[in-house]
């Protein structure tokens, strides 16, 4: 079983709700934790156990951040909004930079996270 972290931006949520169902059997099989709005959408819409974080902007990301930094999160989706600028910016730059410093996958698009979701089940 993996540790695994989800984070959604508002207009991304949607898709990360549909990305979910796709993949509702694949994270039922692994511990889920999420930032408070992506956590709430994801059980209310999906049904599913995740452990709901501090909402992005009051520092849901740290929170994130701060686990995945002594090895307590296996692996990130992350879609973030290309397209419109957030309030958490730096939050968001150190949560992606401690997966690239910790060598933690981190899935930052629908097309990514695909790939990370389909192969979640072979990971130690
Ligand atoms: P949220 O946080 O899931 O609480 O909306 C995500 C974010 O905006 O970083």
């Amino acid at each position: 079983m993996n540790r695994l972290a989800l984070v959604a931006h508002d207009r991304m949520k949607e898709a990360m709700v549909t990305l979910a169902r796709e993949f509702e059997a694949v994270l039922r099989r692994h511990q889920l934790m999420a930032t408070g709005t992506t956590g709430a959408r994801l059980h209310e819409g999906v049904g599913l156990d995740v452990e709901r974080l501090l909402s992005g902007p009051m520092g849901g990301d740290l929170q994130i951040g701060a686990r995945l930094a002594v090895g307590q999160v296996d692996a990130l989706i992350f879609l973030r909004d290309p397209m419109t600028p957030q309030p958490h910016e730096p939050d968001i730059n150190a949560l992606v930079r401690a997966c690239d410093v910790h060598d933690v996958p981190c899935a930052t698009n629908v097309a990514s996270a695909r790939i990370l979701l389909a192969h979640l089940d072979a990971r130690p």
